[in-house]
């Protein structure tokens, strides 16, 4: 399904598009979406505008599609998000202002009425439908924003395009239908209009709501882009651009000007979070120049992520991705035998889980999995584990961090092992992968060590 090619749609044969995404804190509050707006104003290609929650909600969305939240939490939270919400909407005009509240209230009441049944009788399903409020709220704030600056300007609910599979919490976007619904049901409109859309939420095919994972609304957009086979794919966020690793982690990182596809796409994988992990993959599929920028600082410019570069580095920045489990798995029966790592596979795939990292030796094997918190769904299950052990003796160890460094050439140029290993001889390696690509070499250790590490490394590769 996702393998196939897109057909272009009629939209980029007359004009130039961009399709632009705001992340939560670039539409936190009225001052933060109002420069928003001024971004979209400033420039008539953009023409389609993807939205996250408004910061903070969809942290109080995963509380509250949790099992047995008290009715207590439930009423106090949702207060909570109509705090944030009515904080915007009061900034604008009073008719506007009387009629989103109104709107906004409607989906408080539908959203208690899941939060209640969730608290009586827990479904992933559920889950889903309670996620996906943030977003909801923020696009039709939103639009109302741009109309308020003279933008014309309408909300558009994406679930009429965003076709996705039930696997709830992660569901997997049909591109296909995603293409032929955007053809007919959006792209005719971005003519006239801006449209404002949400990002991480669609729909599967009994009509229940999905959504992508934490983060999603980068892959949203960058998914819409390739549907509308737009020009130019915008992601504003919080910071001036991809750094050379997580600026919170160390004062140090700065702001890369330029990027290939290949690197961003290993950063995003490998914990950068700035990026969905998944952001890179319709925008290289169609070509899609990738901007990112801070909605704070427009002026300020960003990072130009594209097929080819002009510089190639052998180090270009280092990602971080915390909460890891590795799970060793051991059997004699490995030992000179077939179709032992298939079956490991098997249970695996069965229950979809990916693996990240693999290291061998005679008769074990070590696997790394991503394990993030507010998944909606505990990956590595005791079921899992149970199967697995019919198989083989296993281990799981939790609290480690997966650290990668990143850039070209690192499969075959010489002496990286002992730049990046000498400069972080205090430290225990639990696992290291190095070989299978030219653009990363990782190892895990222990969350506690992470932060230090990543320092260390960074001023030793790029200070
Ligand atoms: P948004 O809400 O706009 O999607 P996110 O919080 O998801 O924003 O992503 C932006 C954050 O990503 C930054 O504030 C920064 O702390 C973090 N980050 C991690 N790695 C990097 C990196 N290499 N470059 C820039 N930011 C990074
Ligand atoms: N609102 C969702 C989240 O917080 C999706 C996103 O922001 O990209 O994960
Ligand atoms: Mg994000």
């Amino acid at each position: 399904m996702l393998e196939k090619e897109i057909p272009q749609s009629q939209t980029s044969q007359n004009a130039s598009y961009t399709v632009s995404k705001f992340g939560g804190t670039s539409v936190a509050d009225y001052q933060a979406m109002l420069r928003c707006a001024q971004i979209i104003k400033s420039n008539s290609n953009n023409r389609l505008v993807v939205v996250s929650a408004s910061a903070g909600v969809t942290n109080y969305l995963v509380r509250l599609s949790q099992e047995a939240v008290t009715l207590e939490e439930q009423t106090e939270i949702i207060t909570n998000i109509r705090t944030i919400q009515f904080n915007i909407t009061q900034h604008l005009s009073a008719e506007v202002e009387s009629s989103l509240n109104a709107e906004i209230n409607g989906l408080l009441d539908e959203l208690s009425s899941h939060t209640l049944r969730q608290s009586q009788q827990y479904s992933v399903k559920q889950g889903d439908a309670i996620l996906a409020f943030g977003e909801q709220f923020s696009s039709r704030i939103f639009a109302q924003v741009l109309i308020s600056i003279g933008v014309n300007s309408a909300y558009f609910n994406v679930q009429q395009v965003m076709k996705t599979n039930s696997l709830y919490g992660k569901a997997v976007v049909d591109i296909e239908q995603l293409s032929a619904a955007t053809r007919k049901l959006l792209a005719p409109k971005l003519s006239q209009q801006v449209l404002v859309t949400q990002g991480f939420i669609g729909q599967d095919g009994l009509g229940e709501t999905t959504t992508l994972g934490r983060g999603g609304s980068d892959y949203s957009a960058a998914l819409l882009a390739e549907a509308l086979g737009a020009d130019n794919l915008a992601i504003w966020t919080d910071v001036v651009g991809i750094f050379t690793t997580d600026p919170r982690i160390t004062e140090q990182a700065r702001a890369i000007k330029e990027i290939s596809f290949g690197e961003a796409a290993e950063m995003a994988t490998f914990g950068a979070k700035i990026l969905h992990p998944a952001t890179l993959i319709p925008a290289m599929r169609q070509n899609i120049p990738v901007f990112v920028g801070s909605s704070k600082e427009p002026e300020k410019g960003g990072t130009q992520i594209k097929q080819s570069v002009d510089s190639n580095p052998t180090y270009r920045s280092i990602a971080l991705r915390r909460e890891q489990t590795l799970v060793t798995v051991k059997s004699p029966a490995m030992l000179h035998a077939s179709g032992f790592l298939a079956q490991v596979f098997g249970i695996l795939a069965k229950h979809e889980l990916s693996v990240d990292l693999i290291t061998t030796s005679e008769i074990s094997v070590a696997l790394t999995f991503d394990n993030p918190s507010g998944s909606t769904q505990s990956l590595l299950t005791s079921t899992v584990v149970k199967e697995l052990e019919q198989l083989c003796e296993v281990s799981v160890e939790h609290g480690l961090s997966l650290v990668a460094v990143i850039g070209n050439g690192l499969d075959c140029a010489k002496g990286i092992g002992q730049s990046i290993f000498q400069t972080i001889n205090d430290i225990n390696i639990r696992l290291i992968c190095h070989g299978a690509s030219a653009n990363n070499l990782c190892f895990l250790v222990d969350e506690q060590d992470a932060n230090h590490v990543v320092e260390k490394l960074h001023s030793e590769l790029f200070v």
